[in-house]
């Protein structure tokens, strides 16, 4: 028989005992035969939940209005492998990624899953506690659990101080609030290998080197801190999210300096990522990290970066023997082009299009888009793809040429790139019932495939200015997609959402778009997801805030290989999963691909698979 052992969570931020019934507590089975499992805290603030007592029943979870009760019921043996807990009904996580010397060790996991907690132990920053909140716990007790693992020699230097660590954080944008100077006076000082001008050549930062840091964008900063992280003289570097902002040729060009500069012996690497391509690019071995956001996280062993994804899509673990997903994730396999089902019918069409803003000037190429299209925008930072979206949008007029639709009245839904907690007012639920009223029913399938998918369902009662970045986004999205629309746009979904979250963005949109034979025009930096989304592409090419052209859309395999051959990268396809992967420069593949000029889109033939 497996024991199981209760993992109780409250949020202390949506526990709200002065406004409700706590019918938590006076309903809790074994608080009515006096022993108690659930309380108020003496601060009266939030409730407690004692798990040794608590059954798992699951009343108070099904009780509470503002669902600030999670309970799992989890094997007892895993107790075994508890790394940290945050505190009595927090957040734990079991087991920890193992870097490895000399290789580049990606993680992939769903957000809220123990990532960055994983980063922090790593780095030092958080003392893990092994599940034992209440006491301080020695590092020689840290550094004995971990007997006969990596990871014990790897806390034995770690807490005796011989390990420099170099940590590039998540959230970038709130550097500036702490940091001050320049760009160039920032990687001086981070620089202990002599070798910033050099990688900020390479990574694109020379221009902006006397600009101060507080006003350049999510991108230009992302790359300042990659730089500087790289160029300290450390043994672990830890990267958390190093994609977020940056296009698709600054994603290769940061994974090829990171391989450059770092991947060697001495050396561990640890990058945290949700670009399928970018982490499969960067990793030479890749661990899971799965469980219930929120709630726990488990580690899974490293896997090589191949397998490790293809599992992940997959659902399930094999040396785990554990699914973590009810349903594989399939990129659909083309071959040459999408196929067409229906007839095409027109949904809108524009001349050639120009637009003059300050120093910057657009060019579009005269096109269409039929009903039931989804339109992908793919080009770098700085193009004018946000101009073009704005331009659809009818929120720039542009100073030559227009768009008519075929009734020339048309709907839109649109999220914009940068999304506020000024843009909403009131609470999650009111916010998406304004959007449609549908969505919240329990059994639509609005609600269980947007906002049960993008976990919204637990914020409903939230402010919407109380929201985290992510969370935000997440509401942004989905207001964007339950509306009722004849086009939909949206500009960088993808930023800040986890592989599942765009994959779930993606699905629901092609199905909206295919039903209602409405039209899509999104924003995407992520090429699996272009990948999975788009039946054509617009290609933007120029010179980054200067001037920008764009096509019209084409189909995918003409505009891929457009784009590819300017970034002179080639990808193929992975056999199980359909998934692309970025070709190694110089294989024989990437060579082959090169000289028949198909960058992207090669049939498969496993006897050509590398490795
Ligand atoms: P990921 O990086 O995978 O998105 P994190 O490691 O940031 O996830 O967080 C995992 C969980 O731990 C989240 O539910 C988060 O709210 C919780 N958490 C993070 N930091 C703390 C903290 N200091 N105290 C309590 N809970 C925390
Ligand atoms: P993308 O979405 O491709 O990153 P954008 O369309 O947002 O690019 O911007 C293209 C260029 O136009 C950038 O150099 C940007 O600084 C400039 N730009 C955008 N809006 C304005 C504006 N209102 N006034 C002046 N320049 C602008
Ligand atoms: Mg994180
Ligand atoms: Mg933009």
């Amino acid at each position: 028989m497996i024991i199981m052992v209760r993992v109780a969570v409250v949020d202390k931020d949506l526990c709200k005992p002065s406004k409700c019934n706590l019918e938590c507590i006076r309903f809790c089975p074994l608080n009515r035969r006096r022993k108690i499992a659930i309380e108020l805290h003496e601060s009266r603030k939030y409730v407690v939940i004692h798990e040794e007592t608590c059954i798992g029943c699951g009343i108070c979870v099904k009780k509470c209005p503002y669902k600030a009760i999670t309970i799992v019921n989890l094997p007892d043996e895993w107790e075994r492998k508890v790394v940290h807990r945050y505190g009595k009904n927090a957040f734990k996580l079991y087991g920890l990624p193992t870097p490895v010397k000399g290789k580049i060790l990606g993680i992939i996991g769903k957000n809220g899953s123990g990532k960055t907690t994983s980063l922090r132990i790593l780095a030092g920053e958080l003392k893990p506690n092994l599940g034992n909140y209440e006491k301080d716990v020695e590092w020689s007790e840290v550094v004995k659990y971990f007997r006969g693992t990596e990871l014990q020699n790897y806390f034995k230097d770690l807490s005796a101080g011989k390990m420099r660590v170099a940590h590039k954080i998540q959230y970038v944008e709130l550097v500036p609030r702490f940091i001050k100077g320049t760009v160039g006076e920032l990687l001086l000082k981070a620089d202990d290998k002599g070798i910033a001008k050099e990688i900020a050549e390479e990574i694109g930062l020379t221009k902006i080197w006397d600009r101060k840091i507080n006003v350049i964008s999510g991108g230009e900063l992302q790359k300042l801190l990659i730089a500087a992280t790289i160029s300290k003289d450390a043994n672990v570097y830890l990267f958390d999210e190093p994609s977020s902002y940056l296009d698709v040729r600054e994603r290769i060009r940061m994974a090829k300096i990171i391989r450059k500069y770092l991947a060697s012996k001495n050396n561990y690497v640890i990058v945290v990522e949700h670009d399928l391509a970018v982490l499969d690019y960067l990793s030479d071995l890749v661990t899971v990290i799965y469980g219930e956001p929120g709630v726990y996280g488990i580690v899974s062993k490293p896997y090589s970066t191949k397998n490790g994804i293809n599992y992940f899509l997959e659902g399930y673990l094999p040396a785990e023997n554990m699914r973590i997903r009810s349903e594989p994730i399939k990129f659909h396999v083309y071959g040459h082009e999408k196929q067409v089902t229906k007839k095409q019918e027109e949904a809108i069409k524009w001349t050639n299009i120009e637009k003059k803003l300050g120093e910057f000037s657009l060019k579009v190429e005269a096109g269409k888009a039929n009903k039931g299209e989804v339109i992908g925008l793919l080009g770098p930072n700085g193009i004018g793809k946000t101009t073009f979206v704005r331009i659809l949008a009818g929120e720039l007029k542009p100073e030559k040429g227009e768009i008519s639709g075929r009734n020339t009245k048309y709907t839109i839904s649109y999220k914009p790139q940068y999304v506020s907690p000024k843009m909403f007012d009131g609470t999650v639920r009111k916010i998406l019932k304004e959007a449609n009223p549908d969505a919240l029913n329990p059994t639509s399938w609005l609600y269980s495939e947007v906002i049960r998918k993008l976990r919204l369902n637990k914020l409903l009662d939230q402010n919407a200015s109380d929201l985290s970045g992510g969370e935000l986004q997440k509401l942004a999205i989905a207001s964007c997609l339950i509306k009722q629309a004849d086009i939909y746009l949206l500009d960088e979904p993808s930023a800040y959402l986890d592989v599942e979250e765009r994959l779930t963005v993606a699905k629901v949109l092609r199905k909206i778009v295919e039903e209602k034979e409405a039209l899509a025009f999104v924003v995407e930096h992520d090429v699996s997801i272009q990948d999975y989304i788009s039946d054509k592409i617009m290609v933007f090419k120029g010179e980054p805030g200067v001037h920008g052209e764009a096509t019209k859309p084409l189909p995918l395999r003409t505009s891929m290989n457009m784009f590819l051959k300017d970034l002179g990268i080639t990808f193929r396809r992975d056999p199980q999963t359909g998934r692309p992967r970025v070709n190694k420069e110089g294989s024989y593949l990437d060579r082959y691909q090169k000289s028949i000029g198909e960058y992207y889109y090669i049939p498969i033939k496993p006897e050509l698979e590398e490795e």
